[in-house]
């Protein structure tokens, strides 16, 4: 017999995300990932796997790095399982304090991640987390900024990678540390 409880985390997460096509721009396959928030427990399996599988990998954590916006949801929930700190990389201009900021290069034209300085505490082993791996940019740039501000970086994880846009290429440099609750081929 087929029902819900049988499917696993990767077949659930396979039919909440939601394609749609043409966003924000033609050509582009946006993956919607709002409908995981309506579902609490299965918001909590992505933190519980997340963390049994990164913490498998990788001994200790001391805090995530959060990757603004859709990185906040998740990333606050790990956090909170773990009892860590969060802080929270945010587009040029957002956060009020002062910034560190990084600018990497997209398809068309630049941009910039800022984080704030004086958070990270010398060599804390950080997560870095985001909704969505795409070509790999913006968790390049998040790295940077956590290691120019004296982290280590412990490793990422996403709730979903577009592996045929080969970000994780990009990110290797900084960690083989890479969890994801599902991999879109
Ligand atoms: P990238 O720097 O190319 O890896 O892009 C990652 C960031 O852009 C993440 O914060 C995602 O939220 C967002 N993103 C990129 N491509 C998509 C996509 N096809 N669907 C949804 N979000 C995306």
């Amino acid at each position: 017999m087929n029902n819900n409880l049988s499917l696993t985390l990767k077949e659930k997460l396979d039919s909440v995300i939601r394609n749609v096509p043409d966003f924000p721009k033609p050509g582009i396959q946006f993956k919607d990932i709002t409908p995981i928030f309506l579902d609490a427990k299965l918001c909590d399996e992505i933190a519980d796997y997340i963390i049994n599988s990164f913490l498998h990998n990788h001994g200790k954590i001391d805090a995530i790095c959060a990757i603004e916006s859709r990185g906040f949801f998740i990333g606050m929930l790990i956090a909170n399982k773990l009892g860590i700190p969060l802080f929270p990389v945010r587009k040029a201009g957002k956060l009020p304090a002062k910034t560190r900021a990084y600018t990497y290069y997209l398809e068309y034209g630049t941009a910039t991640l800022e984080i704030h300085t004086g958070v990270v505490k010398p060599n804390w082993n950080i997560m870095i987390h985001d909704d969505i791996l795409a070509t790999g940019g913006t968790a390049m740039a998040a790295a940077e900024l956590v290691k120019a501000e004296g982290g280590k970086v412990a490793g990422f994880s996403f709730i979903a990678t577009l592996d045929f846009l080969k970000g994780r290429d990009k990110i290797l440099p900084y960690s083989g540390n890479l969890v994801t609750a599902v991999a879109f081929e």
